[in-house]
């Protein structure tokens, strides 16, 4: 059972992680806990545990909230810019090809995984988990979670 304080995280061996802020750990790929460790193992698959400080990454499910703030923030302004592109000049095919299949891929695929690195440290940070299935988590994974 983890413990922590005002500072650290306590893990159930003792160790001493100083605590961070989501936003210093997940969208580096970073460990929540130890921000030593990875959170990912290719460009998006979540490792099991961190090779460093052994956190379980069980806990790590942002579901489909990286696509959202991908959608929201990244991918509707890069739209936006390949339709004014149209509208103000009027390029040939070849410019559509040549711009916006960049910017799509710049404005999509990319921010994925620090959004989702993000996410997971501040599900870590925050201990969230959808609402009413403490029991259920309890039940499945023991009394603590982490
Ligand atoms: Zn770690």
């Amino acid at each position: 059972m983890e413990q922590e304080n005002e500072t650290h995280w306590v893990d159930q061996h003792g160790g001493r992680w100083e605590k961070r802020p989501a936003h210093e750990t997940g969208p580096f790929g970073r460990c929540p806990r130890c921000a030593q460790g990875h959170i990912f193992t290719g460009f998006l698959t979540v490792r099991d545990h961190c090779e460093v400080c052994g956190l379980n990454y069980d806990f790590a499910d942002p579901a489909d909230g990286p696509a959202v703030f991908v959608q929201l923030f990244a991918c509707v302004p890069g739209v936006i810019f390949i339709v004014m592109l149209e509208i103000l000049a009027r390029p040939g095919l070849w410019v559509h090809l040549a711009v916006g299949v960049p910017v799509l891929i710049l404005t999509t695929i990319l921010p994925l995984r620090p959004i989702k690195g993000w996410l997971i440290a501040a599900q870590f940070v925050t201990r969230a988990q959808e609402a009413g299935t403490a029991d259920l988590w309890a039940k499945l994974h023991g009394a603590d979670r982490r």
